[in-house]
């Protein structure tokens, strides 16, 4: 099976995750407050640290290893959205940082000491149409002065540093639209309360994401990671290993839905027998397990391919299209399972529900992956 390769990885991550149980979950969601203590457990134990290379205090993971990582942490019940930014936001610096950027930087993730686990993409006005996005930084001497707006900025609040996408040559100016677009790396303890205003926004998960306002943010031209003009290239070059990454953390979810559902169903008595007898409940829980074992083959496809080097968008954005879905279908058959019980929050699955569903619209939406797979891989006509 697919989930009990790499035993002894997934051992040592089940031994910091399985200390925060259902209640802590609950009471965290409840109380619509950061998972603070598992963060911490996750970083010291450096678990998070896991794509950070040796040369730089981190374990240097395989991808394919930080997937099993993923993986565990929402399999035992976890929510990897807590912390899953720590672990790839920083890939930006490692792929296309300065030497400078690197050394001062990832050393101090790795140790846990500052956390950078946020990334500034979205535009409220914009949406995934990302080339249009209005946030400009304009030079000045030795600092860009940034300003615009960004929503669901995740975990800001939670974090010492930001990766900012914002234009830097207006789109009227440049050849393609993907161009003239720079990644800064901006400093929260500087700027949030002064030039950044942060309005968190509550949502139907618990997560802490935001609607942030930027005012003449002043960032030092050495705060630019690589070279002015390519930043979405930066950021898009990242997103095949986020995408393989979310798609583990949906595996994860879809192996807690079908062991919860297929263990309810075998103790549920109802008519005087296990509601697991009627072909009309397993069914649907095989059907579910079924989907998210095909789902986690083609996760190990794209990190097989990501390791080696080999472009994986196709494969990356596969993945997580069959993993959220399949996540999704096991979501709907757990709570199915359950019953009333279902709703009730001592269960977690209404949780677990919520959470999951989240993946069919962020970090990217199922639409805009079929786009891909229909222009890129089938070579039908562009639709945007
Ligand atoms: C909880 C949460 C956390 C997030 N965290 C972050 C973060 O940390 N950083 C960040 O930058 N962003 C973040 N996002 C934003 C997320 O990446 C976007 O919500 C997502 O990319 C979709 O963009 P949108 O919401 O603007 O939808 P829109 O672009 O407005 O699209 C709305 C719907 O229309 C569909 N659609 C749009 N155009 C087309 C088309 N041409 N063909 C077919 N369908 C189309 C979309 O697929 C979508 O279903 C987060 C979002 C949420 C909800």
């Amino acid at each position: 099976m697919n989930q009990q390769n790499f035993p002894e990885l997934r051992e040592g991550v089940r031994q910091v995750v399985t200390a925060f149980d259902s209640r802590y979950w609950q009471e965290v969601d409840e109380a619509r407050a950061f998972p603070e203590k598992f963060v911490t457990a996750l970083t010291e134990a450096g678990w998070l640290a896991g794509l950070i290379p040796e040369a730089y205090g981190g374990s240097g993971l395989s991808l394919t290893e930080a997937s099993v990582v993923m993986e565990e942490i929402n399999r035992a019940g976890g929510n990897s959205g807590a912390c899953h930014g720590q672990m790839y936001v920083m890939g930006c610096i490692v792929r296309h940082g300065s030497d400078k950027q690197k050394q001062d930087l990832l050393p101090r993730i790795a140790r846990g000491e500052i956390r950078m686990q946020s990334m500034a993409v979205t535009e409220p006005s914009t949406g995934s149409d990302t080339t249009k996005l209005k946030t400009t930084a304009v030079r000045k001497g030795d600092r860009y002065v940034i300003n615009g707006q960004k929503v669901w900025t995740s975990r800001l609040q939670h974090s010492d540093y930001m990766l900012l996408l914002a234009r830097t040559t207006p789109l009227a100016e440049v050849k393609k639209k993907s161009e003239g677009l720079s990644v800064f790396l901006v400093d929260l303890r500087e700027a949030v309360g002064k030039s950044i205003t942060v309005r968190p926004i509550r949502n139907m998960v618990n997560h802490e994401t935001n609607e942030i306002f930027i005012d003449n943010l002043e960032v030092p031209v050495e705060n630019r990671i690589g070279e002015e003009g390519k930043g979405l290239k930066y950021i898009l070059d990242g997103l095949n290993a986020e995408r393989i990454l979310i798609a583990a953390e949906c595996i994860g979810d879809g192996y807690w839905f079908t062991d919860k559902a297929s263990a309810y169903a075998k103790e549920r008595m109802v008519f005087d027998r296990p509601i697991g007898q009627n072909q009309g409940i397993q069914f649907p829980i095989a059907r579910a397990f079924v989907n998210v074992e095909a789902a986690s083959l083609m996760r190990y496809r794209a990190c097989e391919m990501f390791d080696a080097g080999i472009n994986c968008g196709a494969e990356a954005n596969m993945s997580k299209l069959l993993a959220a879905d399949a996540s999704w279908e096991a979501a709907n058959v757990c709570l199915q399972t359950h019953g009333g019980f279902g709703f009730a929050a001592e269960y977690d699955i209404e949780r677990k529900f919520r959470e999951t569903r989240l993946y069919q619209v962020a970090p990217i939406s199922t639409n805009m992956i079929l786009s891909y797979v229909g222009e890129h891989v089938l070579g039908m006509p562009r639709s945007y």
